[in-house]
């Protein structure tokens, strides 16, 4: 679960977790991150339960009332909306990641540029990239807002946290929301540096042995 304390209630934890996904998506919103209605995000509750932005409404002014809480089949327990359209490739990184309690999901315009491109991103260009993101799959398109991707994705889940999404944008995922949207930003400003260094020839990359070494240091 995203945080629990023993002295607080479930009403209690769900609702810090509403405010932690609004703050979260105005971030997103406001670091250019999602535009419009665009995006979505979600964490893990107890009992299996994810709350999870709703479909539709403008990311810049989503409030905490406006989160909606679903099982892991994606039925409505509590919400005054329809949760996000993209909720199959949240519940899909659930149920085949016991490790992953939240899901980020937007279209930042520097790394969803290389998944448009098909252009994969490498990941020993930086050692924070190298550290907390590892490889980052090109996963093939499927039209957005449909099982069908969540279907495209899930086979690269257990083995990945980051992925670019053909035509698409990006998706990441991490222990808790801080750690899923952090990567999100270093997936972000790595695809803005891969372009710059392209522009001036091209990237050198880390030698195989501080790969290694930096991946070790991570684990
Ligand atoms: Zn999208």
């Amino acid at each position: 679960m995203e945080i629990i304390n023993s002295n607080q209630t479930y009403t209690e934890m769900v609702n810090e977790m509403r405010k932690l996904l609004a703050d979260t998506m105005h971030r997103m919103y406001e670091h250019g991150f999602v535009v419009a209605a665009e995006g979505n995000i979600s964490v893990r509750l107890l009992n299996n339960q994810v709350l999870i932005t709703p479909s539709g409404l403008d990311k810049a002014t989503v409030s905490p009332e406006d989160m909606v809480r679903i099982d892991l089949d994606g039925n409505v327990i509590e919400g005054n909306h329809k949760p996000s359209s993209e909720l199959h490739m949240h519940l899909a990184a659930y149920k085949l990641r016991p490790d992953v309690n939240a899901v980020v999901h937007g279209h930042p315009p520097f790394s969803t540029g290389f998944a448009a491109a098909h252009i994969s991103l490498p990941s020993s260009i930086l050692p924070e990239v190298t550290a907390l993101l590892g490889d980052i799959p090109v996963v093939e398109y499927g039209t957005p807002s449909c099982e069908e991707l969540a279907k495209k994705v899930e086979p690269y889940l257990p083995s990945y946290d980051c992925f670019l999404l053909e035509n698409h944008g990006v998706l990441t995922l991490g222990k808790n929301l801080q750690h899923a949207f952090h990567r999100l930003e270093i997936l972000e400003n790595s695809a803005k540096v891969t372009l710059i260094a392209r522009l001036l020839g091209g990237e050198k990359l880390l030698p195989q042995a501080e790969v290694e070494k930096l991946r070790k240091k991570s684990q």
